[in-house]
């Protein structure tokens, strides 16, 4: 689909976005969503690199899900629509809002992880990093694994700086473990509203809610 891209130098130029991708037949789409290389456009007139966020499905059938995404603009009017399209197709839909979740997302399902022990662990990270930081915008992504350790980053504490923040394996695993047995507990259902599964879920403003 054709898209218009407005430039500060008063220049406005035309992509062509994929509506649909498919990571099992084009898994170059991987990496570049991982390094945030995906989408990124150049404006002929001034040179500008330009990361838009567009609407978009991902389908990644070796995964058995689908991701419906949506750009970061459209958060509100995610959580004000209270109801979504009935479900098509044999994958199951994860609804993302905004590219650095998609990215993170990825990474979690190319690693092997449960979503929601992921998100679980990242809402205990906020909760530890805001009572350090109570006046910074802080966000929490899901980096790395290692049979020992999961690695978070953590933006916003400074300007240009990212935080490093490691948890052993064993926590995460209890999360799972935790959430096999018990799916109702407030701190899974907080986490999903319809079939958007993410820690922001917990933060949205009141009117949102
Ligand atoms: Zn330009």
């Amino acid at each position: 689909m054709e898209q218009k891209i407005p430039c500060f130098c008063d220049n406005t130029f035309t992509v062509d976005i994929p509506e649909q991708i498919d990571l099992d037949a084009n898994t170059e789409y991987i990496d570049q969503i991982i390094d945030g290389a995906f989408l990124n456009f150049t404006c002929p007139g001034c040179g500008k690199k330009h990361k838009p966020e567009f609407a978009i499905s991902i389908a990644w059938p070796g995964k058995k899900v689908r991701f419906e995404v949506f750009p970061e603009l459209d958060r509100g009017e995610f959580y004000r629509r209270k109801k979504e399209t009935p479900d098509k197709g044999p994958l199951a839909r994860e609804t993302i809002i905004g590219y650095p979740e998609l990215s993170d997302r990825i990474m979690v399902y190319r690693d092997g992880l449960e979503p929601i022990a992921v998100e679980a662990v990242k809402y205990y990270l906020y909760l530890k990093a805001e009572e350090t930081y109570p006046d910074n915008e802080l966000e929490i992504w899901y980096a790395s694994s290692t049979p020992e350790t999961l690695e978070f980053h953590i933006h916003g504490i400074k300007e240009d700086e990212i935080a490093v923040m490691k948890i052993p394996y064993s926590l995460y695993k209890k999360t799972l473990d935790d959430y096999r047995k018990r799916p109702k507990d407030e701190i899974f259902t907080a986490l999903r509203v319809r079939s958007y599964l993410s820690v922001k879920n917990t933060m949205r403003p009141a009117e949102l809610k």
